[in-house]
């Protein structure tokens, strides 16, 4: 979903609380605007790594290339994870809930986070239909994380052996792109 609509959808949510609750402290209302919006910071953080260009412009450029790129290869039955979002997973949320055990600020924010997730989940289930292409569990990206650096040190290994050495001397530099990309990718 476009940050303009999460922008404009929290500020919604946020002016319907503060109708409902005129007397709530005005901070909470602008932590929950915030929030609702903000969590998108992890794309940009994402764009920076990938891209190691810091200008907003260039995050967005790239988020969007990125999604074309998604949805070309979802209408070739490809199902590819995307960036990860660490905002974006369910440890984030629970993380937050439970920090709002100790200031209720925190509370507000989660609400913004639950708000922009359910309208991130509706995009992509029921506009887009490839849900599979986040990753919801931080557990589940670390566990793939070290998978791959399991067998990438298993090829290595096999590498010594000089006559595949040999063999795979010609492509390696291509070898070595495939494995970037596919990092890149989880
Ligand atoms: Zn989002």
């Amino acid at each position: 979903m476009y940050p303009r609509w999460h922008i404009l959808s929290g500020a919604i949510l946020a002016l319907l609380v503060w109708i409902a609750a005129p007397d709530l402290n005005f901070l909470y209302i602008l932590l929950l605007f915030f929030s609702s919006f903000l969590m998108d910071v992890d794309h940009y953080f994402c764009s920076v790594a990938k891209t190691r260009k810091l200008g907003l412009f260039n995050a967005f450029n790239y988020n969007e290339k990125l999604v074309e790129e998604e949805k070309r290869k979802h209408k070739q039955g490809l199902k590819e994870k995307s960036d990860f979002h660490l905002f974006h997973t369910i440890e984030a949320h629970i993380l937050i809930g439970l920090l709002s055990l100790f200031w209720v600020g925190f509370f507000y924010v989660l609400l913004g986070m639950i708000f922009h997730s359910l309208l991130d989940l509706y995009c992509l289930l029921f506009l887009e239909k490839r849900l599979y292409v986040r990753e919801y569990f931080f557990v589940f990206w670390i566990s793939r994380r070290l998978k791959k650096t399991d067998k990438s040190f298993g090829k290595q290994d096999k590498s010594r052996n000089p006559q595949q050495e040999h063999r795979q001397g010609k492509n390696k530099r291509q070898q070595q792109d495939n494995r970037r990309s596919q990092i890149n990718s989880a």
